[in-house]
């Protein structure tokens, strides 16, 4: 075990600091635009040709909101090595015309779930707006991103009173108990005012929006000895920032290192940016062919890849502990998660398992496996759906943490330390198998 060296308050202060400026998957990806930036990467654009060197470092995004970013070892390479995880999570987008008044004494805003959040926790707290606005321009049109950067919305609740059962359970009606408040009868028109100020631009030229809710609450340190870490957004950003610290911090020697972070999987996974799209496909060949390499020795390169698809995994309840399968028990800070499941919603098999936990005893850090209650379904991760795409030996691993898709959700402090020195040896190792379960990591 080399633990020790893991510097775990110094990554939680930067994973909070990334938690803190991702409310939307957009800035997620600008986040990470600017260290690769800073770290030398350079951008390529899917509609450019691309021109890559042995020893450099790349990146590309889809639709601002996944991105893709590679390491090319300076000898010639024999696979890639990818960590997938995804910078959506469960919010409330705003609709288009979104003003509505009540009694000309409120207004609030119109809205509807993106995702399969916990509703209850967004009401009675500060909110504010994110995401992107499209305005007019002379020769077409410009993208904005916008984060409305102060106490804004709340949706109160109805007071115990008027619903005296509530705490017997309660079902959420998104069009009626959802929609929060922006102001009094003096607000009216003034919603996208504030949006267009924010973004510097014309109302009148603002042609659309893709605007979410966030939670206004600061991530933090907490429990008696600093165990948890409790923030908006760790199911993904969480594994997409370790993932990124790995990836930053490895030396690939025999493997194309790919840091990859998909949109909507929140959704299905089903957009041109999501894990179900082309995108990591289009850019696994795209390496391939930007170094002269043939369709051979792309698909050879494919037969000698690993993937981990990093998706946040349940552990155990305090309050309810028999929620989880009876000798699979993933606790806070015991380590990385290894995910299974026999109808293979997740892809680990005993192969790409036995190999992660290789890879986990290379890097010293722990690890421990989640499998469903057999009478209870499971949640579904990007893994087997990018898979479809392009077919990889593949492991479903997450990091464990309570409350998952509350907006403000609870992991343990030690376990991105323990994922992001996981997935440093990960980028730097390469994988290679004989076609008889044998593999070699080197
Ligand atoms: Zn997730």
């Amino acid at each position: 075990m080399n633990i020790q060296k893991i510097a775990f308050e110094e990554i939680n202060g930067r994973l909070l600091e990334f938690l803190d400026s991702s409310p939307t998957s957009f800035h997620a990806v600008a986040g990470m635009k600017e260290r690769l930036e800073a770290a030398g990467y350079r951008r390529l654009y899917e509609g450019q040709s691309w021109k890559l060197e042995a020893g450099s470092g790349y990146y590309v995004t889809r639709n601002d909101s996944a991105l893709i970013a590679f390491r090319i070892p300076k000898a010639d390479f024999k696979g890639f090595q990818i960590m997938a995880s995804h910078s959506d999570s469960p919010t409330f987008k705003v609709k288009s015309n979104a003003e509505i008044e009540v009694d000309r004494q409120y207004l609030k805003l119109n809205v509807e779930k993106y995702g399969g959040m916990l509703c209850a926790p967004w009401l009675d707290r500060p909110l504010s707006v994110a995401g992107r606005v499209v305005v007019r321009r002379a020769d077409g049109v410009e993208t904005r991103l916008v984060k409305v950067d102060r106490d804004l919305l709340i949706i109160p609740n109805l007071a115990i009173h008027m619903n005296r059962q509530v705490n017997e359970g309660y079902a959420f009606n998104a069009q009626k108990d959802m929609l929060p408040l922006l102001g009094d009868g003096t607000a009216k028109d003034g919603f996208l005012k504030l949006i267009a100020g924010e973004a510097g631009v014309d109302e009148a030229d603002i042609l659309d929006t893709d605007l979410f809710l966030y939670t206004r609450d600061k991530g933090t340190v907490l429990g008696l000895n600093g165990e948890f870490l409790a923030a908006p957004r760790l199911d993904d950003l969480q594994c997409a920032f370790a993932s990124l610290e790995g990836f930053l911090g490895a030396e690939p020697k025999e493997s194309v290192a790919v840091h990859c972070v998909m949109d909507n999987e929140e959704v299905g996974s089903g957009t041109k940016q999501g894990a179900a799209s082309t995108f990591l496909r289009d850019v696994l060949h795209r390496i391939n062919t930007g170094l002269g390499r043939t369709e051979e020795q792309y698909l050879t390169a494919l037969a000698s890849s690993f993937m981990v698809s990093a998706d946040n995994a349940h552990g155990v309840h305090p309050n309810q502990p028999d929620k989880a399968d009876p000798t699979n028990r993933p606790y806070l800070n015991q380590g990385i998660v290894i995910k299974y499941s026999a109808n293979q919603k997740y892809t680990t098999d005993a192969i790409s398992g036995a190999i992660f936990k290789s890879i986990c005893e290379k890097a010293g850090v722990p690890y421990q496996t989640f499998t469903n209650r057999s009478d209870m379904l499971g949640g579904s991760t990007l893994g087997n759906i990018s898979n479809a795409q392009v077919a990889l030996n593949t492991v479903d691993i997450g990091l464990p943490q309570l409350a998952m898709h509350s907006c403000y959700e609870t992991a343990g402090s030690r376990d991105t330390g323990y994922l992001a020195e996981a997935a440093r040896v990960f980028y730097s190792l390469t994988v290679s198998g004989d076609g008889d379960g044998n593999y070699q990591l080197i």
